[in-house]
């Protein structure tokens, strides 16, 4: 069957050069970082080189760079690192737009005593700054706030929150799963002291990410055990992983700059054509202010899962934003944050790209996406309502 992939803010293919890269580690080079003996010291030099590849790709210093087991290790050891590090602080502020990896870590740390604000986003998705200063506190630790939005895509205007932040005396980190590989960085110019990031968003493996530590941060580890990652993770290096990713880092950066008008070229096509042909649909999100791969689209009066099992019928991969989710029983916390209409939270859907989608990827959602509203329209008693509507106001306008 015809796989059209566009659910790539989920998890990405991994590269055909990451895969390369990382066999002769399974076999080959399989010592142990840590060992004293050459076999695995010269894994650990293999490593330094992936450390080298994605600290490049945030414009950090090597010796910023902790690897972890994926993004949400890395943004439990940001939060948990930076309150253990500082018991008197029990004061944390997030947002309600949060991947679940801090979302629900911020819950968790709410009913466990500590003081959480979490700040709201208007219809766009962006929060409001002057509320942002008004909430730091002299108690509060640290503020963990995302790039880019995993659902949207929007992207708040991270460095700004930063200089907030600073102004305040608290510590900022940043979810930037889905930032990593998408957009520039550079850390070496920037207020963020510590991020988050994570290999499968960006063609590496699934099951590795990395923590950015700034120079001077003091951090307790979140997993306690040897001496590995200079004392800031216990446990040995997925290797093979850490390779990959090191190597994902180098084509993303290799490719950041042509890649990314086109992949962003697609999205807008896509985007477009779509609201074109599809009465009642919005997009979910700032205009501008988002990732170049993303669209969140709402169709009033259908239900976001029908939709994804008529596109998976077509053999086009997508995510919902509506009940249900991931085995989730609520609808999108993040669409519900922006005011988002529950008609329109229901039947949302986010169409996400990467360098391996096509133009014939795009034609084939722009093809088959319209009639399966209109079809699902047809059969749903909302859907009918609004066709009576809709009636009723042309004849009320004369148009018959
Ligand atoms: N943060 C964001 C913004 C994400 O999109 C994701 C994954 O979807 C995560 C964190 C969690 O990353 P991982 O799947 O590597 O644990």
């Amino acid at each position: 069957m015809k796989v059209v992939y566009a659910d790539n803010n989920a998890t990405t293919m991994v590269a055909p050069e990451v895969v390369e890269a990382m066999l002769p580690y399974f076999t080959e080079y399989y010592g142990n970082p840590s060992s004293m003996h050459t076999f695995g010291g010269q894994v650990a030099k293999k490593m330094d080189v992936a450390r080298q590849q994605v600290a490049e790709i945030i414009g950090a210093d090597p010796t910023e760079v902790v690897f972890s087991s994926c993004g949400t290790e890395s943004d439990n050891a940001a939060i948990w690192g930076i309150l253990r590090a500082n018991p008197r602080k029990r004061h944390i502020v997030t947002t309600r737009v949060e991947h679940s990896a801090v979302y629900n870590l911020g819950k968790y740390l709410a009913q466990s005593g500590y003081h959480v604000t979490e700040l709201g986003v208007d219809s766009d998705g962006m929060l409001n700054l002057d509320e942002l200063s008004d909430t730091i506190r002299e108690d509060t630790a640290i503020v963990s706030i995302m790039y880019a939005n995993n659902e949207t895509g929007v992207i708040f205007p991270i460095e700004q929150i930063g200089q907030i932040v600073k102004s305040k005396g608290s510590i900022l980190h940043t979810d930037a799963v889905q930032a990593v590989g998408k957009i520039p960085l550079n850390l070496s110019k920037s207020t963020i002291d510590l991020l988050t990031l994570s290999g499968h968003k960006l063609h590496a493996p699934k099951g590795v990410g990395a923590l950015f530590i700034r120079k001077g941060i003091t951090f307790t580890p979140f997993i306690v055990g040897g001496h590995q990652e200079k004392n800031r993770r216990g446990g040995t290096e997925n290797v093979p992983s850490i390779i990959g990713l090191g190597k994902a880092c180098e084509l993303a950066k290799s490719y950041m700059d042509d890649e990314w008008v086109g992949i962003k070229q697609l999205r807008d096509t896509l985007e477009e054509e779509i609201l074109k042909k599809a009465p009642d649909a919005r997009v979910n999100g700032h205009k501008t202010q988002r990732l170049p791969n993303t669209t969140n689209l709402s169709f009033e009066f259908v239900e976001g899962e029908a939709i994804l099992l008529l596109l998976n019928e077509k053999g086009i991969c997508a995510s919902s934003g509506s009940a249900c989710t991931s085995g989730s029983l609520e609808p999108s916390h993040v669409l519900r944050a922006m005011g988002v209409p529950f008609t329109a939270v229901h039947g949302s859907v986010r169409l996400s790209l990467s360098r391996y989608n096509t133009r014939e990827d795009v034609q084939y959602i722009i093809e088959h996406l319209p009639p399966i509203i209109r079809r699902l329209r047809e059969i749903s008693p909302y859907g009918r309502e609004m066709k009576m509507k809709e009636q009723a106001a042309k004849v009320s306008a004369g148009i018959q």
